[in-house]
């Protein structure tokens, strides 16, 4: 019977004997993937099948021979190191932790939807960035006893597998993946039947999904799954890929995702008894359609008695909705034709719903806006009451990329603020520093927000446990470097040279990142001649390890890696920079610990943050990066290095010379320099590299590392990022839901309907009248000022609205900046919707001074006076 196929296939999970019957559970929960004494425990078990399985507890418990299982269990060791970890599982999921320092008021339930989770290797539903950051999101919050759910999709394939031909073109595989033998529960009505959502399609086509549970530590993360036999074709294979399709059949992704994502969370509640949430997170717009889903629930008499307008229910959803936004790239963000959403909601899939609403909340209906495409970031700032970027120069970016949506507003008054994003430590953080820091300073150094005790560990330590870091990489890469060879055809004769590639004892630089052109994998390439200089030189040469994936349909991209890979077949380099296939978890926690520099040369301001250069930061990889993203705010000059960026308004070809050659400048003369001590000494060179450590210690290297650890460890760490969303976003987020709902929605309805008299009313507000009184001819500081505004309200009172002067100082052209304002109080009624404000001001600064006076809406349901985008100035 060879050739043929299995029409179904299966995973038998193995029944684990009572004694270590807890293995089981210790697998299912992905807590073990960053607690290192549980991933010590499976590894122990079987230490060589534990490599053949990929570090998969699941695939071991399934691998694992009947009588070895037996054995084990018969190994009171075995018994009490099991039963241990079950122990500590137990207390770790019931704990109280530092989310419930927060008293009873904190939000209940978080529900965090994304379109892809990188939480493990062994659950490779994850493209890049965002869903890296997502899994590090849900570990902290789980640490943190956080009470998050997150939502997602659970695609067959996950992202490609990306593999060589023998001209380095990209080639693609999609495995596809059993959930049955992944670490999932499949969620089930109390009757044993799988729980089934459904959203009806147009044309009388319904789109059903299972719902699969993975327990990420104390963190449920519910996953949709369209493959399911109810479906039809199409249907089935909407959760088919990560990133796949465009058209209907990503707009079908995102409706399960958003809409379907929602009536899971209702379930789970109803099952579970967990508390419904009251805050909802989307990271990046594609969940968008959540907002829809809370809106259609509040407009249906059979969820709520007494039904919500669509301005009333827009009002309250937007209450309690925070939004992401993660890329300042255009092609980062989904759009699609206004007409085929107006198609897919003109059935039953938001009945009550207004499409017209809907389809008004993603128009791009601002200057350079295309009327044809429905915008899903445009929707997500539209449904969410605050709104976020994730690092701070990318605030400042997204205020200015969404300002057409606030009018009239200085691009600082954009209501987006920023997060920077953080790593997980105990996912990113290498076992062997970990357990350095254990030995000396005990559990919970790495946990606790004083990372300087790095200081009192000997220079020599650190430098030998880089040493240890970087040979770990150096073997690795090298088993990789074959094995891709050997798909790309060559025989193990030609190999040879591969066992010999790359050098523990040379300065590692590493550059890993999903491959669009913004990021410029092959700047490094502009100057080929310099690069091999650089590579072989004879006292302080460098290496490369250098990997990433290409969007499938990105032909540059491919063009790109394609370029790179021929520059490392060269046998003159080869042994000094190699480029490593299918960038994933499993090679990014070896990858990041052991290179020394970690590089990263994006066209700024179009890295939104990066957060591969945290992952080596705290591993004491030193970063050397253009001025983007995170490393904008947190270079200081002693924790690497700065490329200096080419000048605005520069030619793309005269930036790429600009910033490369800045880039091999500085390996050239700072990095690799300092790598290599003071003991390049004049004969070394014949030697070959001078091998840092031999006579001494590059001290100044090694107070680099320190450095970085005490001060960019705490700041990168996925904490501090979680503890700032829920203080500053989830919290308030919750407390305007509350008062949202209070009282059947009182404050909501209440909210509605003065927002809709307010635009309604404001096309008449002006200011009439501004003067000033007090200022002698010579002006000096300590001086007050008295400032007086005539506005015209018409029919809206005063307590509408919030006057206000800005003052600063004054520019050229009259622009002000190091504005600060007061408010204006209302001072008389003139009559006629006419009224006086005015305020005291204090003229606390010498030089060019002045001032503008500006009226906006006022409202305590607001969070920010610019949330309706209405302003008047004078
Ligand atoms: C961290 C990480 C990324 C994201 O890195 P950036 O610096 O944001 O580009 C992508 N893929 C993997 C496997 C990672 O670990």
């Amino acid at each position: 019977m060879t050739g043929m196929k299995a029409i179904r296939r299966f995973t038998v999970r193995t029944v684990v004997p009572g004694p270590i019957g807890a293995l089981a559970r210790l697998a299912t929960n992905l807590r073990w993937s960053w607690h290192l004494p549980t991933s010590q425990l499976f590894e122990s078990l079987d230490p060589a099948l534990w490599d053949e399985v990929r570090h998969d507890p699941l695939a071991l418990l399934a691998a694992i021979s009947r009588e070895k299982l037996e054995a084990l269990a018969a190994d009171p060791d075995v018994v009490a190191r099991v039963a241990d970890a079950d122990r500590n599982l137990t207390a770790y999921l019931g704990e109280p932790r530092w989310y419930q320092s927060l008293g009873a008021d904190a939000p209940h339930t978080i529900a965090y939807f994304s379109p892809e989770f990188g939480i493990s290797e062994v659950l490779p539903q994850y493209s890049g960035g965002l869903g890296i950051l997502a899994g590090d999101h849900l570990k902290t919050a789980s640490d943190l006893g956080v009470p998050l759910i997150g939502v997602g999709l659970l695609y067959q394939a996950g992202y490609f597998k990306q593999s060589l031909s023998k001209d380095a073109w990209q080639q693609e595989t999609y495995p596809l993946l059993d959930p049955d033998a992944l670490p999932l529960t499949q969620l089930r009505e109390d009757d044993g039947t799988p729980v089934r959502i459904s959203l009806p399609l147009p044309g009388g086509r319904v789109l059903h999904a299972h719902i699969w549970r993975a327990d990420v530590g104390r963190v449920p993360l519910l996953l949709l799954d369209s493959n399911v036999a109810e479906n039809d074709a199409t249907a089935r294979g909407v959760t088919d890929r990560l990133y796949g399709g465009g058209g209907d059949h990503r707009l079908s992704q995102e409706l399960l995702l958003g809409m379907g994502g929602v009536k899971a969370l209702r379930i789970h509640s109803r099952l579970t008894g967990t508390p419904e949430p009251e805050v909802f997170h989307t990271n990046e717009g594609h969940a968008g359609f959540l907002g829809i889903e809370r809106i259609r629930e509040l407009m249906d008499p059979a969820l709520t008695p007494h039904p919500l307008s669509w301005d009333e229910a827009l009002a309250a959803g937007r209450a309690s909705t925070v939004f992401t936004t993660h890329t300042p790239v255009p092609a980062g963000i989904d759009r699609f034709p206004r007409s085929t959403i107006e198609h897919f909601f003109a059935g039953e899939l938001a009945p009550g719903v207004p499409v017209e609403k809907i389809l008004a909340l993603g128009a791009e209906n601002y200057d350079g806006g295309n009327p044809e495409v429905f915008n899903m970031a445009v929707m997500g700032l539209r449904l969410a009451q605050r709104a976020n970027g994730v690092a701070k120069l990318h605030g400042v970016v997204s205020r200015e990329m969404f300002s057409g949506l606030w009018p009239g507003f200085d691009h600082d008054d954009v209501p987006i603020t920023s997060v920077t994003n953080g790593v997980h430590v105990p996912t990113w953080v290498d076992p062997r520093l970990a357990q350095l820091a254990r030995e000396k300073f005990g559990a919970d150094v790495l946990d606790g927000p004083d990372w300087s005790k790095v200081y009192d560990v000997s220079d020599g330590e650190v430098w030998e446990l880089r040493r240890r870091l970087r040979t770990a990489l150096v073997e690795d890469a090298r088993r990789r470097l074959r094995a891709s060879w050997k798909k790309r055809g060559a025989a193990d004769a030609q190999l040879a040279w591969t066992d010999s590639a790359l050098d523990p004892d040379v300065l590692t630089i590493g550059f890993a990142r999903r491959v669009p052109t913004y990021k410029r994998l092959t700047l490094m390439l502009r100057d080929p001649a310099r690069l091999k200089a650089l590579l072989l030189h004879p006292e302080h040469p460098i290496q490369l390890v250098i990997a990433g994936k290409s969007h499938p349909a990105d032909d540059a991209g491919k063009k790109m890696i394609q370029d790179l890979v021929q520059f490392t077949d060269d046998p003159e380099v080869r042994h000094r920079i190699v480029f490593l296939p299918n960038y994933d978890i499993a090679m990014a926690r070896t990858l990041f610990p052991g290179c020394d520099v970690w590089l990263n040369n994006p066209l700024r301001p179009l890295e939104a943050c990066g957060t591969s250069g945290m992952k080596a930061a705290i591993n004491g990889s030193l970063n050397l990066s253009v001025m983007d993203g995170w490393w904008d705010e947190l270079y200081d000059g002693e924790n690497g290095w700065a490329i200096p960026t080419a000048n605005a308004g520069t030619g793309e070809a005269e930036r790429d010379d600009i910033e490369s050659a800045a880039l091999y400048e500085l390996l050239e003369t700072q990095v690799a320099p300092r790598f290599y001590g003071d003991l390049v000494s004049a004969g070394a060179g014949a030697a070959g590299p001078s091998q840092p450590g031999r006579g001494g210690l590059p001290s100044h290297w090694i107070s680099m590392i320190k450095h970085t650890l005490a001060t960019l460890g705490p700041e990168v760490a996925a904490e501090r990022m979680v503890k700032e969303y829920v203080q500053r976003l989830y919290q308030p987020a919750a407390a305007a839901g509350r008062a949202a709902r209070a009282r059947d929605y009182a404050a909501t309805r209440d909210l509605a309907a003065w927002i809709g008299n307010v635009r309604s009313e404001w096309c008449g507000v002006r200011i009439e009248h501004v003067e000033s009184h007090g200022l002698a001819d010579e002006p000096h500081i300590g001086q007050s000022l008295r400032v007086r505004a005539n506005v015209y309200l018409g029919t809206l009172r005063p307590g509408d609205v919030s006057v206000s002067v800005a003052y600063g100082r004054v520019g050229s052209s009259d622009e002000l900046s190091d504005t600060r304002s007061l408010e204006l109080l209302h001072a008389r009624d003139l009559g006629d919707g006419r009224h006086q404000f005015e305020a005291e001001l204090v003229i606390d600064r010498s030089g060019s001074f002045g001032y503008g006076v500006q009226v906006l809406p006022c409202h305590a349901g607001l969070a920010s006076p610019a949330e309706l985008g209405l302003i008047a100035t004078a």
